[in-house]
């Protein structure tokens, strides 16, 4: 039932007695059950119908996301529907933060929303990096970029230190599994989701859950080489998908080309926009590249619907004008007629929002609908230390 609920979404009883194969009266008796553990409300939707919700009333979770460059966190307050984040800048030498800042920022967190540890149902928390398993650990060539973290268990190093449950993923597994729930993916059973930003990962729900493979890469499509003989990156291979469409390598092209012209992707975006003719060839061909790595992407793992989120999905037809252009994409739609690229829908909240979904799924509850509190805040507090 909770499998179902999640996947499609608020259900009414009789949907669900077909979904589940199960008699109208268990399904009625086990609603009954749910909404009296306050994990499922019934709301009617018209005179006659009525449809079930996975809700939650109680506890709180806070979600970690922890970048390189920053960390971002949330705390969702259930019972006083509220949430409260804090957002923290590392300065150079400080990348990537640590464990102990992650703690202290959840004890803040909890402070500030008024309530105690013991209110705390878990913490989750997005690595912008993958988490070799089964150690738990972050994936040893990521960790030049996220070096306090070297040899850290993160779930079970954080769960010790801070008394709660504690699940830790890749920062697009979570994005992933946010927009598999509420957004781009909802409904579809093979879910393809690519983070691209100023980096590139990427997250794959099969029949609602992660995967993430034998040894947790599944999904990187980032480090999927396109050209053998291109750029080296810095997993050791050339030619991937990151070293294409990541921020630093569009710059760099740009520079070769004109000049310092833009200093962020951001940048490059907002010119291309303007009307700059070299800003809109580069993302352009970003789309392009994009567009190969998800022909090859969809040949493996046929998903229905493969979502672009990040800076590059924000920018619209400047990337998907070269991605639906590709050769390989058009290829593609030959064989592969109802596969649907799209925008992702949560924008950059989808990580955050990514490590509530894995939470409530840990704690075995879940959340038909995203309600308006959870969505993002923007007085993101700074936080001092
Ligand atoms: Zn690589």
């Amino acid at each position: 039932m909770l499998e179902a609920l999640r996947s499609d979404g608020p259900s009414s009883q009789a949907a669900l007695a077909r979904r589940t194969r199960l008699s109208a009266a268990t399904v009625n008796n086990i609603v009954k059950q749910l909404r009296a553990e306050g994990a499922a409300e019934i709301r009617p939707v018209n005179g006659r119908e009525s449809v079930v919700s996975l809700v939650s009333s109680r506890g709180a979770v806070v979600s970690v996301q922890v970048n390189v460059a920053s960390l971002h966190a949330a705390l969702f307050d259930f019972v006083h529907r509220a949430r409260y984040d804090v957002m923290i800048p590392f300065g150079a030498g400080h990348e990537g933060g640590s464990p102990a800042l992650v703690t202290e920022v959840v004890g803040s967190l909890v402070a500030e929303a008024g309530l105690g540890m013991a209110d705390l149902s878990g913490v989750a928390v997005g690595m912008q990096a993958p988490i070799a398993r089964p150690t738990g650990v972050v994936t040893s060539w990521a960790r030049l970029q996220l070096p306090r973290w070297k040899d850290v268990v993160v779930a079970d190093h954080l769960g010790a230190e801070l008394g709660v449950p504690v699940v830790a993923d890749n920062d697009a597994n979570l994005a992933a599994l946010a927009e598999w729930t509420w957004g781009a993916g909802q409904g579809t059973d093979t879910f393809l989701y690519v983070l691209s930003s100023e980096q590139v990962g990427g997250g794959l729900v099969l029949g609602g859950r992660i995967h993430r493979g034998g040894d947790g890469l599944a999904g990187e499509i980032g480090h999927a080489v396109l050209e053998p003989g291109g750029p080296v990156c810095f997993c050791g291979n050339r030619g991937c998908l990151t070293t294409f469409v990541a921020e630093r390598p569009i710059l760099a092209t740009l520079e070769a080309a004109a000049g310092a012209r833009a200093s962020s992707l951001a940048d490059v975006i907002a010119a291309a926009r303007g009307g700059d003719p070299a800003c809109a060839r580069v993302l352009f061909e970003a789309g392009r590249h994009l567009g190969r790595a998800f022909a090859n992407a969809a040949k493996l793992v046929a998903p229905s619907v493969i979502a672009v989120g990040g800076l590059l999905g924000e920018a619209g037809e400047l990337v998907f004008d070269g991605l639906n252009s590709s050769v390989e994409i058009s290829n593609l739609r030959t064989v592969a007629p109802t596969l649907s690229v799209q925008l992702a829908r949560l924008g950059a909240d989808a990580t955050l929002l990514g490590g509530l979904a894995a939470m409530m799924d840990h704690l075995g509850q879940g959340l038909s609908v995203l309600p308006e509190w959870a969505k993002t805040t923007s007085a993101a507090r700074s936080f001092s230390n």
